[in-house]
């Protein structure tokens, strides 16, 4: 390749060693570009320094050198299941060594050589599980990166690849950030960090290389959203809804309650966009029973007044069926045309909602993805709502907000999000918060137990399934031992269907059943014509069972405070009493605390807000997609001041004249450049 074509941008297989085969396997870790490559930064590192035995702790991992004393022995002890043992001499000690399942080292390992093996220290044993053997001659640093990887691409595979293309592409690294703020904060040049986070000679050195990287990162960010606001602001593209007051007033009058303060407020922030040209872009955020679905009614009744469609969105059937029902209820006395289209509708009755849809004849549509195949056509959409935003993507969103021209947008959740985090994270948006709960509503009773007092539970449990109430009993699942806990679901069920099987209809639902099945069961649940449901997580966030009054969670120290609260949520919907029962038995103090707490407050910004305190952000808001932004380098919790001092940074540069001019900023403007379809930075 010649110099003149020769950028960062260039596909990785330009790289050396990099054919179909390997393009593929980084294509998977969304590598396809040098760029890509070099900033597939190491998720942690591993300390590789030489360490005393007589120093370290049980299951501690550990680098030993030592001289092969006695060659290695491969058994098999079960099919595909072998085991390579061998000692080595270090510092006079005699340590036997295994490896699991890496017989292939044999050829490796010979007697009266010197090697260097990273493993698991047995005390008791005094011996090493092997987990890696380390070449003498390279390696030498004694701080390994460690990267995410699939089955396809190695650790040392990787290594090399960056290494490569660092030697080959390292003054071509772009420079980002402008030169006021590398001084102003001691920052390290993008190539400098990007090298160092691939290869530090310290954890200090990391340390600095990751600050410098984090904080262009949240720049780029933030300077991405902030302009895209500004932008929003000086156009006016959406669609002004006059909408009938009067009428609006009326359908208010008629719900069955007071509205709360925050209900009233929100609704007043959602028809103030309604109102305005720009298109609305809200995310609507109350704890569950707060009463999202009254506002939602509102914004779809507003707009209708108005003269326009709207189209509500749900992420499965039985949620969209729910709402369906829901609304129909509350807009019975008024000729607005309400209909449901999921993947169950039938094709004849598809048909003619399609063509309802598109003369204009349907008001509302409620649904699921069917609501945003290519085939479906809106004749004058105003206003589109998802709720638990979360569970969609960035395309379907899109093609969502593409379906009209330029219709409003309300995304609902009930997670709810710190304050400061919130502001932050979604810039972007406006947000509505319903920070206050109906009255009347019973608080969900919450105690906790120890495994041993099992039995108790199951005495309370009978009492309520006497008294016709439903019970959902629910087991941790949480990736890494997912056999295991699956099996442990499998098993709780068995249990109970041992204890209650006789008199009661026992469900079981996880994630591994197609989705059909799991809404067939969650809808039998909901029938009471299952009256035990073991669940593992998937049960639905937004699903109503009012007649389910007790929550079992098992194991409930695994779980995060905010998904206990969203979990607790499922239960206190109807007008009987309501119980969660938190069975753990915690080993760390963390843990205790969370039990504690669950059982002194309902308030799910409390709780969010102290699960942001006791845990990061990645477990507050789970695994799972939660609609929080996945940064590559940055973590909303931990790094949360450099957020901020990069958004302050952002903001006044934006403002800035420089910034206005053509030629200012470049290879900043490069990278924060956006269009208005991939502003979406939820996701
Ligand atoms: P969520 O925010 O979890 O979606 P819902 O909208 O389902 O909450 O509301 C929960 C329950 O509270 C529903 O039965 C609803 O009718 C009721 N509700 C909503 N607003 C009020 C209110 N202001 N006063 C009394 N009950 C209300
Ligand atoms: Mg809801």
């Amino acid at each position: 390749m010649n110099n003149q074509t020769k950028t960062i941008y260039n596909s990785v297989k330009n790289l050396p060693n990099v054919g179909e085969k390997r393009l593929e396997a980084l294509a998977e870790l969304e590598i396809f570009t040098i760029y890509d490559l070099l900033r597939h930064f190491p998720f942690r590192y591993e300390d590789l320094t030489v360490k005393d035995i007589t120093e370290v702790e049980d299951k501690e991992k550990i680098v030993l050198i030592g001289e092969v004393v006695a060659s290695p022995v491969v058994s098999y002890y079960a099919p595909k299941k072998n085991r390579l043992s061998f000692r080595i001499v270090s510092d006079k000690v005699v340590i036997p060594i295994t490896f699991f399942n890496q017989h292939f080292l044999k050829n490796q390992i010979n007697t009266g050589e010197t090697i260097r093996v990273f493993g698991r220290w047995d005390s008791q044993k005094r011996s090493l599980q092997g987990i890696k053997l380390l070449s003498s001659d390279i390696e030498k640093k004694d701080y390994e990166p460690v990267y995410h990887t699939t089955k396809r691409i190695k650790q040392k595979t990787l290594v090399k690849l960056i290494d490569s293309a660092l030697k080959d592409y390292y003054s071509l690294i772009p420079e980002i950030m402008p030169d006021f703020l590398v001084t102003k904060f001691k920052l390290l040049s993008n190539a400098r960090s990007i090298q160092i986070i691939h290869f530090p000679n310290s954890e200090k050195e990391s340390l600095i290389a990751r600050r410098s990287l984090i904080f262009q990162e949240f720049f780029v960010y933030q300077l991405k959203m902030q302009e895209w606001k500004e932008k929003n602001k000086r156009v006016n593209h959406g669609i002004k809804k006059e909408y009938d007051l009067p009428k609006i007033k009326e359908f208010l009058s008629t719900l069955p309650f007071e509205l709360t303060g925050a209900q009233k407020r929100v609704i007043n922030e959602i028809a103030k966009d309604l109102k305005l040209p720009q298109q609305m872009y809200r995310l609507l955020q109350g704890d569950v029973g707060s009463g999202k679905t009254v506002v939602a009614a509102t914004a779809l009744f507003s707009t209708w007044t108005a003269g326009y469609q709207s189209a509500f969105m749900a992420p499965t059937e039985i949620l969209a069926e729910q709402h369906m029902k829901n609304l129909s209820e509350l807009f019975q006395s008024n000729d607005l045309t309400i209909e449901l289209l999921t993947g169950s509708t039938k094709a004849k009755d598809r048909k003619r909602i399609l063509t309802d849809l598109k003369t204009g004849k349907i008001d509302v549509l409620i649904g699921t993805h069917a609501l945003i195949q290519k085939d479906v056509e809106y004749h004058s959409l105003g206003l589109v709502i998802t709720d638990e935003q979360h569970r969609f993507g960035v395309n379907q969103r899109k093609v969502l907000r593409e379906k009209g021209v330029h219709p409003d947008v309300l995304f609902m959740t009930a997670t709810p999000i710190p304050r400061t985090l919130a502001i932050s994270a979604f810039g972007d948006m406006d947000i509505s918060t319903l920070d206050e709960m109906p009255s009347g509503r019973k608080p969900v009773k919450t105690y906790w137990l120890k495994n041993s007092q099992v039995e108790q539970v199951d005495t309370f449990t009978k009492k309520q399934l006497k008294n016709n109430s439903q019970v959902y009993v629910i087991n941790p699942l949480i990736d890494e031992s997912e056999n295991m806990d699956l099996q442990n679901a499998v098993e709780t069920y068995e249990s109970y269907r041992n204890k209650f099987g006789k008199e009661y209809e026992i469900g079981l639902l996880h994630g591994k059943l197609p989705s059909k099945d799991k809404e067939e069961i969650m809808r039998a649940f909901k029938q009471n014509k299952i009256q035990i449901l073991v669940s593992t997580t998937v049960i639905e966030v937004g699903v109503d069972v009012p007649n389910a009054t007790l929550m079992i969670i098992n194991d409930a120290d695994r779980f995060g405070l905010a998904q206990l609260h969203q979990l607790r949520g499922r239960v206190g919907r109807g007008k009987k009493e309501s119980t969660c029962i938190l069975l753990a038995n915690p080993k760390t103090e963390n843990g205790k605390i969370r039990m504690q707490i669950m059982t002194e407050t309902n308030d799910g910004f409390l709780l969010s807000e102290k699960d942001l305190e006791l845990r990061g952000q990645g477990d507050i808001f789970g695994k799972q997609q939660s609609g929080v932004p996945q940064f590559k380098i940055g973590d909303l919790v931990e790094d949360f001041n450099i957020l901020q001092v990069a958004r302050e940074e952002a903001i006044k540069l934006i403002r800035s004249k420089e910034f206005q001019q053509e030629d200012s900023f470049v290879e900043l403007k490069k990278h924060s450049q956006i269009s208005m379809d991939d502003s979406i930075v939820l996701d």
